[in-house]
């Protein structure tokens, strides 16, 4: 494995760094850094790489939270953060059900990627959608058949 840039990159070289003192709920090292409680990870990753950009999150690429080592750590945005993390966004995407308790797998499920981030979507909810909108319409034409005012949208 070459690294052919300075920037701190992943390498398996370097084992993690645990964060020797204390976490919070979510693993994570805490510590006070700049008159701020923080997460160690980020404190580190200041300290080395210089402040982190407004809206960015540092990302374990080791998917180790107690890991301090810069070089296990990147910047991503807040919407990549939750897309590749573990946090319950994340968690989501991965479940094998939509919101509406359709199985999500097989035919039932739509998968299309837009730009880099992939969408999954239930195709039976989108059926279900199609048919109240169907159903609504129906109801409409109904009514006017009937010579009920009704309002078109
Ligand atoms: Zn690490
Ligand atoms: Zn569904």
């Amino acid at each position: 494995m070459t690294t052919d840039t300075a920037a701190p990159r992943f390498t398996a070289d370097t084992p993690c760094i645990d964060w020797p003192r204390s976490v919070n709920n979510y693993g994570y090292g805490v510590v006070q850094h700049n008159g701020k409680r923080t997460t160690a990870h980020r404190a580190a990753y200041e300290n080395v790489m210089g402040p982190i950009p407004k809206g960015l999150v540092v990302d374990h690429i080791c998917r180790n939270r107690k890991c301090v080592n810069v070089s296990h750590l990147r910047l991503l945005t807040d919407k990549e953060n939750v897309l590749i993390g573990d946090g319950p966004t994340a968690k989501n995407k991965r479940l094998s059900h939509c919101k509406n308790g359709h199985l999500l797998s097989g035919e039932n499920i739509a998968v299309y990627v837009k730009g880099s981030t992939t969408h999954r979507h239930c195709i039976a909810c989108g059926h279900e959608r199609d048919e109240r909108k169907n159903a609504k319409r129906r109801a409409k034409t109904a009514l006017i058949a009937a010579g009920v005012k009704v309002r078109l949208e």
